[in-house]
């Protein structure tokens, strides 16, 4: 009976092992991860972030303590990965030990990204990605009055609302001229930019930070950025993005780029699998994925390949986002901001006062709809693209004619 080791207990590595069982599975299945406890989802890190004071996060585990247990998989937590040998099939870890493989799974994610520039003895400044991150985070938080944010993507807008909600002030400084400039449409940028406006945050835009001043006891104090402005702070968080964790396939020979290469199983060589984060398929996705919806995809799609399953139905690729009391929810991938004159996009009014869909044309084909407060819009949208209909502009912009209508034309009358 083989054996399978996944290293990385997050999204994608516990998806999987779970998957592997439900796929009838036999084997030894071990699951390692550098992070001490049970494994927890990450999305409520920064949308909760003072919402829970569990310090070990339990009500955000990924799956309850009894089902590794119950499913017989052994899970290694505390356990950084050293080095893999892949002539023995060797793994080994920090603590000394080595763990030995049939077929190995990379589920390493990535990394928040910081600048150079920090100093790392620098005790209130953070960046956001695991428990720990949120833990030490939340402690400085609670304590402190002025937060500044670096980064108007989702994780410095979702800090920025939480923040807020604990009554500190907040600078957010973003390098771009809107808001979300990488992942998101103008009109939604736009959308949070005023929300977040409303609800007491100041925005930098088209500005850098320069320079930190810190304390004499190494606190950051301030931040000087590009306009010569100082801003205050008692926290500093980075929320600049994320750097797969490729080191540990780099020393494999992998093929390494924005991420570990994959083929359509998610398979990278011989019996290595790398899937969530860390996996680039070009045939999936044609570019790397951070999200929830693909971790657990590639996941079930690396299980199904092992055990010989069916693969799982590919879903539009989908994202949310909550900030304050407002839900944003994404289906499908905008095209990169250099193709953004090649976009055709058509904004639509949703049911509830305030709420609107975006939706995106790339080369004549609906590509995306983000939805405000916009549940059916983003479900009926959701299924247009998994139908791969050739719904038009003009039909999405005539609001006489509902989404209902569009979708028993487009989808219910098609299967
Ligand atoms: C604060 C936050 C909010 C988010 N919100 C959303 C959201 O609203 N919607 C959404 O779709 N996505 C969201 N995401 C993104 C989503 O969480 C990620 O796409 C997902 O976690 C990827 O899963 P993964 O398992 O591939 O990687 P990760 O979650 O990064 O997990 C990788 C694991 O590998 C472990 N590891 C790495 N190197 C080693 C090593 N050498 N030895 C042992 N273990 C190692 C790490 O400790 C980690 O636990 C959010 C992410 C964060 C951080």
């Amino acid at each position: 009976m083989k054996r399978i080791a996944i290293i990385g207990a997050s999204h994608a590595g516990v998806s999987c092992a779970d998957k592997l069982r439900q796929y009838g599975f036999k084997g030894a299945l071990i699951l390692i991860d550098r992070l001490p406890g049970f494994p927890v989802q990450r999305p409520p890190l920064s949308k909760k972030l003072f919402q829970s004071d569990d310090a070990d996060f339990a009500a955000f585990y990924l799956r309850s303590k009894e089902f590794f247990t119950q499913e017989n998989i052994e899970l290694r937590t505390n356990s950084n990965v050293t080095s893999i040998d892949q002539k023995t099939k060797t793994i080994s870890l920090e603590d000394g030990d080595d763990i030995t493989y049939d077929i190995l799974i990379l589920a390493l994610g990535a990394d928040a990204k910081i600048p150079n520039f920090v100093s790392k003895q620098a005790s209130n400044i953070y960046v956001l990605r695991d428990t720990q991150d949120a833990l030490k985070l939340r402690k400085t938080a609670l304590n402190s009055d002025k937060a500044v944010i670096i980064g108007g993507g989702f994780i410095g807008l979702e800090v920025a609302s939480s923040m807020r909600r604990a009554g500190l002030t907040v600078d957010l400084v973003e390098f771009e001229p809107r808001l979300l400039a990488r992942v998101s449409s103008p009109q939604i940028s736009e959308f949070f930019r005023l929300l977040h406006n409303k609800q007491g945050v100041s925005f930098h835009l088209g500005k850098a930070v320069t320079e930190i001043i810190y304390s004499d006891n190494d606190q950051a104090r301030s931040v000087k950025l590009s306009s010569g402005e100082i801003l205050e702070c008692d926290v500093l968080v980075f929320g600049i993005g994320v750097a797969p964790n490729i080191n540990l396939a780099k020393s494999l020979g992998l093929c390494v780029a924005d991420g570990v290469t994959v083929d359509n199983t998610y398979l990278a060589s011989e019996d290595i699998y790398v899937i969530g984060d860390l996996a680039f398929s070009q045939k999936r996705t044609k570019t790397r994925i951070e999200s929830v919806y693909h971790a657990q995809f590639s996941a079930a799609v690396a299980a199904a390949s092992i055990t010989g399953s069916n693969m799982p139905e590919q879903e539009a690729f989908w994202f949310w986002s909550d900030q304050y009391d407002v839900k944003l929810q994404i289906a499908g991938i905008l095209p990169k901001t250099s193709e953004a004159q090649q976009i055709h996009k058509e904004v639509r009014s949703g049911k509830k006062k305030g709420s609107f869909s975006v939706w995106s044309w790339y080369q004549d084909k609906l590509v995306c709809i983000e939805a405000i407060g916009d549940p059916q819009s983003y479900m009926i949208g959701k299924r247009l693209l998994e139908q791969d209909t050739d719904i038009s502009p003009e039909m999405i912009a005539d609001e006489t004619v509902s989404l209902k209508q569009l979708f028993e034309k487009f989808v219910a009358n098609a299967s």
